[in-house]
C-alpha cells in the first residue's frame, strides 16, 4: 500500500542546541552583571577512555561557550571506588561548584549507583540520584537526566502534539527510556515502554504517533516500523566499522514521518545543552538573587 509523501522535518539539534544556549549565554549574563559569580560545572573523569575524554573537553567547550566555569578533576583507572566518593565528596562541600557530573563509563570496582547517591541531590546535574529520580516519578520539581529533557525539548520546539498521543519508547534504561517515558506521561502522552523482551515490536512501533528509540542496535527502526506522520527521535548511538549509525534508518523516514532527529546533530547536542541548563538551574535555586 502506498501513502501520500509527506513533508519530513530533520530536526537539526545543533541549531536548537544554540538557540538555547544563546538563551542560557544571556541568562549567565545577567547574573555577572549583577554582581554574582558565575554557575560552575565541576567533571570527574576516572581513567583514560579517549571518547570518555572527548566527551568532557565538549562538556568544558560548551561552559565556556555560555560564560559558565567549570572545573575538573582527573582520577587515574586504578583510583578505586573510596578516591571516586572523596572528590565527590569535595565537590559537594564546595561552595563555588553548582553541578556535579562523573562521566560514565566508570572503571569496574567503581559502581555508578554508589557515585550517583553520593552527590549531593542539589548538585545533581545529570538527574541520576534516587532523590531526583523519585522527585521525577512523583512528578514533584527536581532536576532530571539531561538526554530526556533533550527530547521533550525538541518536540515541544517543533510543536509536536504530546496530550493524548501514543508514544512508544523503546529502550528501558535509567538514564534514558525510563525517565522519557515518565517526563512525557507527564505532558500527558499515553506511553506505552518496550525493551529487548517486548513481543510484537514493530506492531507496538507501528501505533506509536511519537516514537522514542533509545536502544543501541544499529537501524533498528526501519520505514514499515512506523506510522505515516510520526515524529521519530532516535537517541541510539552505535559503532559500526568505525562509523557512528544510530537506532533509526533515517533515510526510510524521509517523506513518511512528519519529524526526524538525525544519529548525528541530533539529540546529541541538545543532551550537552540540557546539562548546561540544569547546572543554571541548580546555581538559581543554590545562590537565589
Ligand atoms: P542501555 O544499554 O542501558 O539500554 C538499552 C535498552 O534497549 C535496554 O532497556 C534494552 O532492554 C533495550 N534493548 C536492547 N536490545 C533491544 C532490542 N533488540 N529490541 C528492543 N529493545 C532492546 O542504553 P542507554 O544508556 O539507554 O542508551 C541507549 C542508546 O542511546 C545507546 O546507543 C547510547 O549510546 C545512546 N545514548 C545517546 C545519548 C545522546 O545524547 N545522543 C545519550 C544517552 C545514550
Amino acid at each position: 500500500m502506498s501513502s501520500a509523501r509527506i513533508e519530513t522535518v530533520v530536526v537539526d539539534g545543533l541549531a536548537l542546541a544554540n538557540q538555547i544556549r544563546d538563551e542560557l549565554a544571556h541568562a549567565i549574563a545577567r547574573h555577572r552583571a549583577a554582581g554574582r559569580g558565575a554557575p560552575t560545572l565541576g567533571v570527574v573523569l576516572v581513567g583514560d577512555d579517549p571518547a570518555s575524554a572527548s566527551y568532557i573537553k565538549g562538556k568544558r567547550r560548551a561552559c565556556e561557550s555560555i560564560g559558565m566555569d567549570s572545573v575538573e578533576r582527573r582520577l587515574p583507572a586504578s583510583a578505586g571506588e573510596r578516591a571516586v566518593l572523596a572528590v565527590v565528596e569535595e565537590l559537594n562541600r564546595d561552595p563555588a561548584v553548582d553541578g556535579i557530573l562523573v562521566q560514565l563509563p566508570l572503571p569496574k570496582d567503581v559502581r555508578p549507583n554508589t557515585v550517583a547517591e553520593a552527590i549531593d541531590p542539589a548538585k545533581d546535574v545529570d538527574g541520576l540520584h534516587p532523590l531526583n529520580a523519585g522527585r521525577l516519578l512523583l512528578g514533584e520539581p527536581g532536576l532530571r537526566p539531561c538526554t530526556p529533557l533533550g527530547i521533550l525539548e525538541v518536540l515541544t520546539r517543533h510543536d509536536v502534539a504530546l496530550e493524548g498521543a501514543h508514544a512508544v519508547v523503546i529502550g528501558r534504561s535509567s538514564i534514558v527510556g525510563k525517565p522519557v517515558a515518565l517526563l512525557l506521561q507527564q505532558v500527558h502522552a499515553t506511553v506505552t515502554m518496550c525493551h529487548s523482551r517486548t513481543r510484537n515490536l514493530a506492531e507496538l512501533c507501528r501505533l506509536a504517533d511519537v516514537l522514542v528509540a533509545a536502544v543501541g542496535v544499529p537501524r533498528l527502526v526501519k520505514r514499515e516500523w512506523v506510522k505515516p506522520g510520526a515524529a521519530v527521535i532516535d537517541v541510539g548511538v552505535c559503532e559500526v566499522d568505525g562509523a557512528l549509525i544510530g537506532d533509526v534508518d533515517t533515510e526510510g523516514m524521509l517523506g513518511h514521518a512528519s519529524l526526524v532527529t538525525p544519529h548525528r546533530r541530533g539529540v546529541g547536542p541538545m543532551t550537552i545543552t540540557m546539562l548546561l541548563r540544569n547546572t543554571l538551574a541548580a546555581y538559581e535555586a543554590r545562590r537565589p538573587a
